[in-house]
């Protein structure tokens, strides 16, 4: 693959005496969506963090961007890395407008450049400008997670990382979501890694899908070759879901 966005070369961590990520090998392409499908406990949210330099690889190598996530200056590292989770994760006490402004106003952004900024992502998520006021508990499940999209795309990150952003809502708003990602990643090439359970959610927002079971990769590839020719029983399992 030429230029990945994250390149992971033999990558293992483990907590205390448990390996929870095993030998993982694959290169994800930049300015596109790879999704990481796996069940619950099988590491997803662990690799994450790996990318993000909140955990050090205890084997092998990752580099994003060429780069290696260093284990100092991580908040300038991690600046260029958006970040959103499931059920949002906003604070509670502040505003719409100051969650998702809050980072460029710490980076120094002019308030013109912020509020230019702040408009357009509230645009290509379709949110109403009348929400900026808001609290988080005002807003409907799928507003949140549109917002939290917004937050971590503030500081127009090179890298997007999505925790099951959509899993929390129910089936009609998670279509709306997808929609909305959809038109945004139409608009904003970021380079994204989509943790989901969700096959079908898998195959309608990436190009590229790896198969995480209990720590390790069981396959990797454009999603149509992962559809088209699954060599694993596993994978095989996962796939009539989408019958
Ligand atoms: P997923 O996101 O796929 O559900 P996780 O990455 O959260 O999986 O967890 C993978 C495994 O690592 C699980 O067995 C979990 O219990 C374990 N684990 C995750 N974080 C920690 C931690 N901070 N300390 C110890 N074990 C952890
Ligand atoms: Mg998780």
């Amino acid at each position: 693959m030429i230029d990945p966005c994250v390149a992971l070369r033999g990558v293992g961590k483990r907590f205390a005496e448990q390996w929870v990520l095993r030998d993982l090998s694959f290169s994800c392409p930049a300015g596109e969506t790879t999704a990481i499908v796996g069940e619950s406990g099988s590491g997803k949210s662990t690799l994450l963090q790996l990318i993000n330099a909140v955990y050090l690889p205890d084997a092998g190598s990752i580099e994003v961007f060429g780069q290696v996530p260093p284990a100092i200056d991580t908040p300038l590292y991690r600046r260029g890395i958006g970040y959103a989770v499931q059920g949002a994760g906003l604070f509670p006490h502040m505003t719409v407008r100051r969650n998702v402004t809050l980072l460029a106003k710490l980076d120094g952004w002019s308030e013109a450049d912020i509020a230019a900024r702040f408009g357009e992502l509230l645009g290509l998520m379709g949110l109403d400008e009348s929400l900026a006021n808001r609290y988080p508990n005002q807003l409907s499940g799928g507003q949140q997670q549109r917002v939290g999209l917004c937050r971590a795309l503030m500081l127009k990150p090179r890298m997007l990382l999505l925790d099951e952003p959509f899993s929390a809502v129910d089936p009609i708003t998670r279509l709306g979501l997808h929609k909305q990602f959809l038109n945004l990643r139409s608009v904003e090439a970021v380079s994204t890694l989509l943790v989901t359970h969700d096959m079908r959610e898998a195959r309608k927002l990436a190009v590229y899908l790896v198969i995480l079971k209990e720590g390790r990769v069981i396959q990797h590839g454009p999603t149509r070759e992962v559809i088209n020719a699954p060599d694993d029983e596993y994978v095989k399992g996962l796939l009539e879901s989408l019958e």
